[in-house]
């Protein structure tokens, strides 16, 4: 009897370290999967599922990810894992914020099926952390996932890495994840008696997502956001194209000895850009340089150089004309891309071969940055027939950054924090007005947060703002100020 546990123990302690292991998202649904199988763990038991993972798998490696993973679900606005029991959230969007938000929700208790429309995390492209980003995912247990996450000074990581190891914590917590499952629009409940509440329009529709009935939608999809209800502002800035490469880093000595480029900004380094301009012909008016699983650059390219140096084939004053693939030679876009990371790197790094995209293609591109996108307002809530919905936006459906200061992830998670918040509050029964106008008043404060002007001690950071951010006004938006806006009239 003893040896047959010890089998199954064993047996455990290897299909988990195949999940941990896991290198792309198919790959860890596929582990995850076979892992619920073999050890007979219910996945969609939500409430149970960790506990009973957790009995299973038992080594000393795996202790200290299930130590920390237990101590961040001990924070007591969890309420031990029922502050938000019984409450259904949709999340759309399994990106980095997506993914973030989801897992907190399900620390509050909540049910979370989160959707994904593709089954691939393919950007290499790299985000700046936030030392508090940095703090948060290593009390997830990123160095279990990840053994080289931020080490050193290192304070950044790829897209694709990040949202592998948050979908890796998202399983284990119990979240049901969908890939290949694409949100449409919302449906509203139907006059029929015992009609089902607020579902999902999604394809493909035959999909049993569509048969989910929430309380709770979240839009995490990215920044062209395709939940209903929320009008967006349009920041427009001037003329701003930026250019990202990523080149396949071989990790040799020569390689690692490069030092990276954190934000060299045109008014602190004068030099540097004029020395690039009369060296090369390339006039930027920043550019940073990561060293991750690839090396990854992005720059904002001033347009008489893309002119000049043949990038951009003609001039348009519209940047949609501008930017629009036959009007970029890609021969001309690699060897900038090229020429500017050699200037940029001492001509340190021994080979500049891209990095392939999901297509197979040198991984290089460039956007326009001209203007950028910024939600109205962070959450609304709809009535229909009696049934109650708490719609809301994190990540860039919430707020786009602007790329080269990688701002993206670590207002993407406060915004996760300040959302779970709001859902924890809701479920408390707190007014509603009273409620969205704290969260639009959290939401005001965002796009001024820096690393420097939020809370240092990141030790007691939790959903709760007031552990986050100094000098919190959370009424500077009175609830008689969010009623017309964002909340749509009352249905019958
Ligand atoms: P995203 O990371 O964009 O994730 C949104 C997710 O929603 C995606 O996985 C998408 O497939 C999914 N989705 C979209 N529509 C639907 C739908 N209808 N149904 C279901 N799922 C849907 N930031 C930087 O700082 N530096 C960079 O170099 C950089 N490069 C980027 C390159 C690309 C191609 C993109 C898209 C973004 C880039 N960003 C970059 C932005 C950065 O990735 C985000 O700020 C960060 O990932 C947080 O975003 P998010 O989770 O809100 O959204």
């Amino acid at each position: 009897m003893g040896d047959v546990e010890d089998v199954r123990a064993s047996q455990a302690v290897r299909l988990f370290e195949t999940l941990v292991q896991a290198s792309s998202c198919r790959g860890t649904l596929q582990a995850f999967s076979t892992l619920c199988r073999q050890l007979d763990l219910d996945p969609l038991d939500h409430h149970n599922f960790y506990g009973h993972l957790k009995d299973a798998v038992r080594s000393w490696k795996v202790q200290a990810l299930w130590t920390k993973l237990d101590k961040r679900a001990q924070n007591k606005v969890y309420g031990q894992n029922g502050a938000c029991s019984g409450t259904r959230v949709l999340v759309v969007g399994g990106g980095p914020c997506g993914l973030r938000t989801a897992i907190e929700l399900r620390l509050l208790g909540c049910k979370v099926v989160l959707i994904e429309k593709r089954d691939t995390f393919s950007r290499n492209n790299v985000l700046h952390l936030w030392p508090f980003a940095i703090h948060d995912l290593r009390g997830l247990g990123a160095k279990h996932f990840y053994g080289k996450f931020c080490a050193g000074s290192i304070d950044h990581i790829s897209i694709r890495q990040l949202q592998l190891m948050l979908l890796k914590v998202s399983l284990i917590l119990g979240v049901e994840v969908h890939v290949n499952v694409e949100f449409v629009k919302l449906l509203e409940p139907s006059e029929e008696p015992d009609a089902p509440g607020w579902r999902a329009l999604v394809l493909p529709s035959s999909h049993s997502v569509s048969e989910f009935e929430f309380d709770v939608v979240i839009g995490a999809d990215g920044r062209r956001n395709t939940l209903e209800g929320f009008s967006r502002k349009e920041f427009r800035g001037k003329l701003a194209i930026a250019i990202t490469a990523n080149f396949v880093n071989r990790n040799s000595a020569a390689e690692a000895s490069v030092e990276e480029i954190s934000g060299v900004a045109f008014i602190f380094n004068q030099r540097f850009f004029l020395e690039l301009r009369d060296e090369t012909g390339i006039d930027l008016e920043n550019i940073v340089y990561y060293k991750d699983q690839t090396h990854y650059f992005v720059m904002t390219a001033k347009k008489h150089s893309l002119l000049e140096k043949g990038v951009l084939l003609r001039d348009f004053p519209e940047t949609e004309r501008l930017l629009s693939p036959e009007n970029v030679s890609q021969d001309a876009l690699r060897s900038f891309a090229r020429q500017a990371a050699d200037f940029g790197t001492g001509y340190q790094l021994p080979a500049l071969d891209f990095a392939v995209d999901q297509q197979g293609r040198p991984d290089v591109a460039v956007f326009d940055f001209t203007c950028m996108h910024a939600a109205e307002s962070a959450a609304l809530i709809r009535r229909r027939r009696g049934r109650r919905l708490l719609a809301a936006l994190v990540g860039d459906s919430l707020l786009e950054p602007f790329w080269p200061m990688g701002t993206g992830c670590a207002r993407g998670f406060l915004a996760a924090f300040d959302t779970a918040w709001m859902i924890r509050g809701w479920r408390a029964g707190r007014a509603e007005l009273e409620l969205l106008a704290e969260r639009e008043s959290l939401y005001r404060l965002l796009p001024q947060t820096t690393s420097e002007n939020i809370s240092k001690n990141f030790e007691q950071y939790s959903i709760d703002p007031a552990t986050r951010y100094p000098n919190l006004n959370s009424c500077c938006v009175r609830p008689h100020q969010v009623s017309p806006r964002t909340t749509p009239p009352a249905g019958p």
